[in-house]
């Protein structure tokens, strides 16, 4: 494949459609999006939407939720944009599964066109919105554009579904051709947008919402806007990111995640760029950064074919662990009072801004189950809460990996030592001190675990562990002995 001279992708129309209704989900840009470019091209006219889906919101217990911020700024983004093209976006604060088969009744459209969602209570929810619709004679169709390749595209040589990366990685990249990655340009057709009916024309205000504003800005530039920057930004440095990418305080990853997950960007635009990098100068960062895209696919086509991991691990032996799920130990995990400053320092960069480096994620998840021997579901839903970029699928495949419960997953018995884990990847204490600023003057020898610096040397410090740090909640070894036992006893 000559990923540097792609052509336009040609999309034929299969039915022609006089007017449709375009719902915008997880993919809240108008260039390169393959479900509004299917939708442009085969009607005279396009009617968009996006709603405040409340089956959602209404669960969601802090209104000061920095996602429905990231959100309602991407949105109101993609609502100006069509509005300078010529139409308009119609935003509803509603419950989607009524609210769609409703609107598209009132407009009077041919079809709904929308992107395929992959997650579990997703295709439920579409397939009651394609329902409602059939029952007034209106069309409901899905589009591929969250994946580069999505449901049964990616086999074994035997048509199974692959459990473990590596091959799976492979048959991705043999299988992929130039239009797989080309853009869908519907940004060349935005003309043919409907203008809203006045009734819809504004939007609510998260305040109308239920939610309030938040300090997103302080971390993250929503939409395809801040998208655009961080892709500009992290190109230079991709030929570094196998270097870099573990080192949490070193600007070594792409920080792209919230804008995968709510689609400000093109998966495809980025495979692009990763791919005609490997091929330009078999760039070793790129392929390892490509590599990271094609976990993503990974993950989306388990859950998809695995649903059931949702709930209960992927490799259902590992459902009879007899986790500990002490609530104090929890309670400290998740507080970033665990007395292990990588462990705390993370979960505080986590807290504050939404976001957690990979590695840490990898080392947060290990110490919560192997080392608290807290279920992997608690820390799942935790995350679920407090992440800005959370995805099931990739949060799934994290957790269930990191507790050795999921497909390919690090075996049971590879327990990160947290200290040691933080002399590797933060050797300096770096990271730590940034959110630790408590332990700023303990010598970084000591940084890693500071309950080992003699006690008259924490006083000169001021920094006295049990009083202005906590002491360790939990001593590694025991609790690593005791892991492994509880996972031998499934097995
Ligand atoms: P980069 O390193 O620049 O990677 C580029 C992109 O590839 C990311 O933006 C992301 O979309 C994708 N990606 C990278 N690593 C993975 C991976 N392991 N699995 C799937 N996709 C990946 N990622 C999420 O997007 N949402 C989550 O809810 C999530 N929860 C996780 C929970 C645990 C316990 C673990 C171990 C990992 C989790 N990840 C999750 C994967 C990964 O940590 C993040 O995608 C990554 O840290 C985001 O930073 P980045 O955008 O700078 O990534």
């Amino acid at each position: 494949m000559n990923a540097l001279s792609m052509p336009k992708a040609d999309l034929k129309p299969q039915n022609e459609h006089k007017h449709l209704l375009f719902w915008f989900r997880r993919d809240l840009r108008t260039f390169d999006n393959a479900g509004l470019y299917a939708a442009l091209q085969t009607a005279k006219k396009v009617s968009c939407v996006f709603v405040f889906d409340r089956e959602i919101l209404d669960l969601l217990e802090d209104k000061a939720d920095k996602r429905v911020d990231f959100i309602w700024a991407s949105v109101q983004e993609v609502k100006q944009a069509l509005i300078g093209a010529g139409g308009d976006l119609i935003v509803l604060y509603d419950y989607a599964s009524a609210a769609i088969p409703k609107l598209a009744t009132q407009l009077k459209v041919d079809a709904v066109f929308t992107n395929t969602d992959y997650e579990p209570q997703a295709i439920v929810r579409d397939a009651n919105v394609a329902a409602a619709c059939a029952k007034n004679g209106i069309d409901f169709q899905t589009v591929k554009d969250t994946v580069v390749f999505e449901k049964r595209e990616v086999l074994t040589q035997t048509a199974g579904i692959y459990s473990v990366f590596t091959p799976y990685k492979n048959a991705w990249l043999k299988r992929l051709r130039d239009n797989d990655l080309s853009s869908r340009p519907c940004e060349n057709h935005l003309n043919k947008i409907a203008k809203a009916p006045t009734e819809f024309a504004a939007m609510p205000s998260l305040e109308s919402m239920g939610f309030q504003p938040t300090n997103l800005a302080t971390y993250v530039t929503p939409g395809m806007a801040g998208a655009a920057k961080l892709v500009e930004d992290f190109i230079p440095r991709m030929h570094n990111y196998h270097e870099a990418r573990n080192y949490p305080s070193v600007k070594g990853v792409s920080y792209l995640s919230v804008h995968n997950r709510f689609g400000t960007v093109s998966i495809r635009q980025l495979a692009r760029i990763a791919y005609a990098e490997t091929l330009r100068a078999s760039n070793e960062g790129a392929q390892i950064w490509l590599n990271e895209l094609v976990w993503r696919d990974f993950y989306f086509q388990i859950m998809f074919h695995s649903p059931h991991a949702a709930e209960r691990c992927f490799k259902p032996m590992y459902d009879t662990i007899k986790w500990e799920n002490s609530p104090a130990l929890f309670a400290a995990w998740c507080e970033a009072r665990t007395g292990y400053p990588i462990i705390d320092a993370a979960m505080r960069q986590l807290n504050q801004t939404g976001y957690m480096h990979n590695r840490l994620r990898m080392i947060v998840a290990s110490f919560l189950t192997k080392d608290l021997l807290v279920s992997w579901q608690w820390g799942e839903k935790y995350f679920a809460e407090k992440l800005i970029d959370f995805d099931l699928t990739a949060n799934n495949g994290g957790w269930q990996w990191a507790a050795s419960t999921g497909c390919d997953a690090q075996p049971y018995f590879r327990i990160f030592n947290p200290i040691s884990q933080s002399e590797k990847f933060d050797a300096a204490g770096k990271f730590i001190r940034r959110y630790l600023p408590e332990l700023k003057n303990i010598p970084d020898k000591f940084i890693h675990a500071p309950w080992t610096l003699p006690p008259l040397e924490q006083t000169a410090r001021g920094c006295v562990i049990g009083k202005d740090y906590p002491a360790p909640i939990v001593d590694h070894a025991t609790q690593r002995d005791k892991a492994l036992a509880m996972y031998k006893v499934v097995r």
